[in-house]
């Protein structure tokens, strides 16, 4: 070895970085600077790393109890599994589509396929009637001769659907995506951030109907600037396949990408600590110290990289970051019910791989049919057994969980899901329940939150030695979270190298 590169070498074995936060993003985080030899120190405050992919045992199978698909664009997810060695395990969703329930006058139908967010590009398809009626359908067709739009410049997906569409396609489609799969509401929705080009394709074709069907023609390359596993995060309804184009799994669990990352991880002697919160960040004359939870330890380092959600993150980088607020914005809660049944009427999916509903139809938000949707879960079942997860709460609503003890929650989402898929589920379909609680991060495409987590980017970037990631700064999903990962790892690291 040459002595400038030795002495580089030597140079990043002395460096080290922590990264805070062992949800995906820190796990990627860590892994990229590992690879230029840099020590690295994961900090994570709960017992186990993989934050929202994580798995439980429910009725004795292993089930993804967060994230359960990834969305296949840009190709990133991929790229990584198969780096890992987890690429011959990938595998695809029952293509059958999601329903929507709750429709007045129709109770529940398949989500018209096709469409942008819900929109269809024809409002007389026998799919998108079913859910619309014709009084829907004429109303819709109002976008078509009325006077055409010459400037497409709204803002707020809600009202440019109600203006040119109607009530009833607001209502029935485009709500219950954007509430099942970004957890808000069409009013508050930024058009040019959840459908790119939508907005210029209005100016060019001059109706809302035929910008959809020209956004569709060109989809491979546009981006919506959430995605999760069908193009949001979080909710089951990220699970419904039409609103968003291509989502995979993992056979096994997508849980098995934290394991293999970890392992990744202590290949290259990185050290994992699960059960450190990092509890304070300050300057040192030479990096920074992270202080812990555990008997007050600071840890010291050249540089950190922050991957936590946004509260904590916030918390931590504020004293440290000029000009970055502490407060986080308020910040959706959802709880995943998932449950194993015992209920051969559930054989035939009577409702696709999932249902989204109608807001203000029923309690849940939405709900993924798992051993529909994933033949390794159906595999792993014995005859007649299925796994449906059932999720609650909305921006701006509570869970309807939230107050419930374990076994009541089970309850409510049992009835829930009998109502959804239309069988009876009788108390003693239910093998076992698990429940979950998560805080998501505001929608990347909701109006004006761009602008926050630019300002946001920043103000951190400012800071030599400091770095943030996460799903509060990349967006939602992981598509987003482990390229935005892997960009601010590498300048950290460069940083970290470079000086001296
Ligand atoms: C219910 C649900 C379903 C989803 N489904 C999908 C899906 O199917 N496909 C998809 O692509 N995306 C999905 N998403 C979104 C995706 O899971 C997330 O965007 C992604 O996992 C976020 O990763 P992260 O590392 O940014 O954050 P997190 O996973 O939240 O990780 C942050 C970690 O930081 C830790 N932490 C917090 N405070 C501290 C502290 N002070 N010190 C140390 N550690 C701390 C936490 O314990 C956690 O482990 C879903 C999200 C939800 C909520």
């Amino acid at each position: 070895m040459s002595e400038p590169l030795d002495r580089l070498v030597r140079h990043a074995h002395e460096t080290r970085v922590i990264v805070v936060g062992g949800g995906i993003a820190g796990l990627v985080a860590a892994r990229e600077c590992a690879k230029v030899g840099l020590r690295v120190t994961v900090l994570e405050a709960t017992d186990v790393v993989g934050g929202v992919v994580r798995s439980a045992e429910v009725g004795g199978l292993t089930l993804d109890v967060g994230a359960e698909s990834f969305a296949t664009r840009g190709g990133v997810v991929r790229d990584l599994l198969d780096e890992l060695g987890l690429g011959g395990d990938v595998v695809s969703p029952n293509p059958a589509g999601a329903w929507v329930a709750g429709v007045p006058g129709v109770g529940a139908a398949p989500l018209p396929k096709g469409g942008v967010l819900g929109i269809p590009d024809n409002p007389f398809a026998p799919d998108v009637r079913r859910v619309i009626g014709w009084s829907g359908a004429w109303r819709a067709y109002l976008d078509r001769v009325r006077p055409p739009l010459t400037i497409g410049h709204a803002h707020s997906l809600g009202k440019l659907v109600r203006s040119r569409l109607g009530e009833r396609v607001l209502d029935r489609l485009v709500a219950p995506v954007t509430s099942g799969v970004y957890s808000a509401r069409p009013d508050d929705i930024d058009v040019d951030l959840a459908a790119p080009g939508l907005n210029a394709a209005l100016t060019r074709t001059g109706s809302l109907t035929g910008a959809v069907a020209e956004v569709r023609a060109r989809r491979p390359q546009t981006r919506p600037a959430d995605a999760p596993a069908s193009d949001a995060p979080v909710t089951e309804a990220a699970k419904a396949p039409a609103p968003g184009g291509a989502v995979q799994g993992i056979r096994g669990g997508m849980s098995r990408l934290v394991d293999a990352l970890v392992a990744g991880l202590r290949d290259a002697e990185v050290e994992v600590r699960t059960g450190v919160r990092a509890e304070r960040l300050s300057r040192t004359a030479d990096g920074w110290a992270v202080s812990t939870s555990v008997n007050d330890e600071a840890l010291s380092a050249r540089a950190v990289i922050v991957a936590l959600p946004e509260g904590p993150a916030r918390a931590l980088l504020a004293p440290v970051v000029e000009g970055l607020e502490a407060a986080e914005p308020i910040a959706p809660v959802v709880e995943v019910v998932t449950l194993v049944l015992e209920a051969p009427a559930l054989d035939a999916a009577p409702r696709g791989t999932g249902v989204l509903t109608v807001p203000g139809s029923h309690v849940a938000k939405a709900l993924t049919h798992s051993s529909a949707k994933w033949d390794w879960v159906r595999d792993a079942a014995e005859p007649g057994v299925h796994v449906v997860r059932v999720s609650f709460g909305a921006q701006g609503e509570e869970p309807a969980t939230a107050a419930l003890d374990d076994d009541a929650a089970a309850d409510l989402a049992r009835s829930e899901a009998a109502a959804m898929l239309g069988v009876e589920l009788p108390a003693s379909a239910l093998r076992a329940a698990h429940r979950v609680r998560y805080v998501q991060s505001q929608p990347a495409a909701t109006i004006g939150r761009a602008a926050v987590t630019q300002a946001a980017r920043e103000a951190v970037r400012a800071v030599t030695g400091l770095g943030a990631t996460g799903a509060w700064l990349s967006g939602t999903g992981l598509a987003q979270v482990i390229p935005d990962a892997r960009d601010e790892a590498d300048r950290v690291r460069s940083v970290a190298l470079w000086t001296s």
